[in-house]
This record gives C-alpha cells, structure tokens and sequence, in this order.
C-alpha cells in the first residue's frame, strides 16, 4: 500500500485472502442450489417488481439496485471505477495486492488473477464521483510506472460506498452492493456479499427475516460511521489541499490497524 510518499507492507498468513473465480464460483453454488431443490430461470432480466412474487424477495442485483431505484429508495454514497484486465504483464506479481492512494481521494489497485497469463487486474476508483475521466487517469497511470500488458477485459461503473439503506422494505432484503454495499478501504466487496447473502438467507429460512437489518447493522455499522466520517472530511480536504488527503489516510490506516 502506498499513500503519499509512505509505503507500507503487510504480509498475511496463506487462508487470510482469496482470489476468487467468480464464474467457477457461481457455477458451483448453483449446482449445489439445484441439488437442494432451488428452481434457476437465468437470461432472465427483471423489469418490474411486479414481475416478482414469493412470499420473501432478495434483491441482489448489485450498484445502482433495480429494486431500488424502482422504487425511489436508491440512498447511499456511491463511488466510480475503472479497471483493464491485463495479459502478460510485466507488472504481474502473483501473491501481492497493491493499492496506491493518490491525493485527489482516490486509488489505484494492481492484483494478481491468472498465474498461468500473467495476467493483473489494474484499476482506479474514487470514494465520490467527481467528474474525472477515469480511463485517462489509468492510461497516465500506466505510462507513468511502464505498465505493460494486452487488455482483454474492461469492467467498471458504480460502486456503493458502505451500506446502502434500507437493508430492508416490505418483504425485500436488499443484499451484496444492493444492501450492504462495498468497503474499499479494507477491500471488502464480495466478502460482504457473501456475508449478507448468507445472513438474509438463514434470517428468512428460520423465520425472523425482520431481524435482518438488525443483524447486518451489527456487523457493519462500526466501520460504516466511522468510513463515512472519514469520506466526508476528505470531500473537504481534497479541495483544500491534497496533502491533508493522504496525511487523513495515513492516520486512517493507522487507527484501523489499531482497533480492528
Ligand atoms: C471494477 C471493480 C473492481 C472490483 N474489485 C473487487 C475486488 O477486487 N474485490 C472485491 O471483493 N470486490 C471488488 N469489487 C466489488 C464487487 O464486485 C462487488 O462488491 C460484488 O460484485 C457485489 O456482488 P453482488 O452480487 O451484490 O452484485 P453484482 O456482482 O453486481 O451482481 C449483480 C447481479 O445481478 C444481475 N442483475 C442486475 N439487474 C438485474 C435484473 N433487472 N434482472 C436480473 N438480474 C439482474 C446482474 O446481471 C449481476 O449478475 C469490484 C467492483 C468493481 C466495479
């Protein structure tokens, strides 16, 4: 991690991260869903809420919700990225994440995927968005260190910063970027979906799905309010000076290495 001219290393025992294969991954939980008697429509786009029933509805259709917007309750501090998958790169580092934070309150992130391609995921985000032309900012980013490597893949868009209220409406559990959104700062996203998704899924199997939101508020808000206190100090900091930006962040990771 880089913030400034401040370089910091942190080595984890093997177990502690995982670089997950998203389509493997989803595959094989819904195999395992179908064993267990779960009916699976897929290329099945849904336009309405009234094209839903079923006593219970969890919306896990990521950032922005179309539940949500649906329905006019789309809150919650959303973010932008960027990001190029890179072939046979000469960055390619196979067991190291690499996060840089930059004075204008966003980051960079270089991480591993595929040893056997040399390939790296390489991407920009910003906890707000500010109008700033992210594919430029990666390309600069990229002459800059001598980034090398094919692009074969480019994803992007929104990103929910923290929980994204309500966690629930009615009988809808909002889950994933949906309801609990994403934590950049510690590079939880797809650890909080899972997590949200497991906890809505036992909260309606054994019959207090209202204790839902309780349950996730646990979980999360500690980390959200202090987060979102620190996002909105930096909205300010980063048009004053982007020095006070990466000191903030500096103090940030120390203070969360000390109480998490
Ligand atoms: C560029 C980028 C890089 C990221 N990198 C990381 C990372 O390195 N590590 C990490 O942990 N997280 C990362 N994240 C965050 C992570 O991707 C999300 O937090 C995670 O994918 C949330 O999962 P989800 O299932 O809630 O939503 P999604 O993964 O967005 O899935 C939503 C699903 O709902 C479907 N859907 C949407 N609308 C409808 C509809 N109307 N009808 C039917 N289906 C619909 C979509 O097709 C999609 O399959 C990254 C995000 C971005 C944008």
């Amino acid at each position: 991690m880089i913030i400034g001219s401040k370089k910091r290393v942190y080595h984890r025992e093997p177990g502690v991260g995982y670089i997950l294969n998203r389509p493997e991954f989803i595959c094989h939980l819904a195999r395992k869903a179908e064993k267990l008697g779960t009916i699976i429509q897929t290329d099945d786009k849904i336009k309405t809420i009234n094209d839903l029933d079923g006593k219970f509805i969890v919306d896990a259709s990521g950032c922005p919700s179309t539940v949500k917007r649906e329905l006019d309750i789309n809150r919650g501090i959303k973010g932008v990225t960027y990001q190029q998958t890179l072939e046979d790169s000469n960055y390619f580092i196979s067991d190291t994440l690499k996060v840089i934070y930059t004075g204008n309150f966003g980051y960079y992130w270089i991480f591993p995927r595929d040893l056997k391609k040399k390939e790296l995921n390489l991407g920009i985000g910003f906890s707000g968005n500010f109008g700033y032309n992210l594919k430029n900012m990666l390309e600069k980013f990229k002459e800059g260190r001598e980034i090398e490597g094919k692009v074969n893949y480019v994803a992007g868009g929104l990103i929910p910063v923290g929980l994204q209220r309500p966690l629930m409406h009615n009988n809808i559990l909002f889950v994933g970027d949906a309801g609990v959104g994403t934590f950049p700062f510690t590079g939880q996203g797809i650890y909080r979906a899972l997590i949200s998704g497991d906890v809505a899924g036992r909260c309606i199997a054994r019959g207090y799905p209202k204790k839902y939101p309780h349950i996730i508020n646990q979980k999360f808000i500690k980390w959200d309010l202090i987060g979102k206190t620190f996002i909105r100090a930096n909205y300010i900091f980063r048009r004053i000076n982007p020095k006070l930006v990466l000191a903030s962040l500096n103090y940030f990771t120390d203070v969360s290495n000390m109480i998490r």
